[in-house]
């Protein structure tokens, strides 16, 4: 099924080449957290992962954080919620959340990019809206 069908796998966030979808126009990057940017259950980010996220800022894509984790008080979600906005409970693949985030990050579905690991959550979620999906393979 296509909507099932990532548009690039990768095996890491590190493996992707942002500076080729910069040129391509995509101007927003939605982030999955769990087997995203973190492991499993992440209670922090590795410095390699902020590091990431800000030299991506620096080359001028908005960043945003869509999880469908429930705690808001999570460490995780806290500190990365003071640099980029962020969704969690988005129930994913609700297209709700996915619209919510794009709108606070001000780019359009075919501006955006989606990475996650989960086909059922992510990538169909992504798939729906024309938001360009990349997966993070297990
Ligand atoms: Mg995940």
């Amino acid at each position: 099924m296509r909507l099932l069908r990532p548009r690039e796998v990768a095996t890491s966030i590190f493996e992707i080449d942002f500076t080729k979808l910069y040129s391509e126009g995509k101007r927003a990057i939605l982030f999955d957290l769990d087997n995203t940017l973190g492991g499993r259950r992440p209670h922090r980010l590795e410095p390699d992962v902020i590091a990431l996220l800000e030299e991506l800022t620096r080359i001028g894509f908005h960043i945003g954080i869509l999880t469908n984790r429930r705690q808001a008080n999570d460490p995780v979600i806290g500190h990365l919620a003071q640099d980029y906005p962020l969704l969690h409970r988005a129930r994913k693949p609700s297209k709700k959340g996915f619209r919510s985030l794009l709108e606070k990050l001000g780019a359009s579905p075919h501006q955006a990019v989606m990475i996650g690991d989960r086909l059922l959550t992510d990538i169909i979620g992504a798939n729906r809206l024309g938001i360009y999906s990349i997966r993070i393979l297990p």
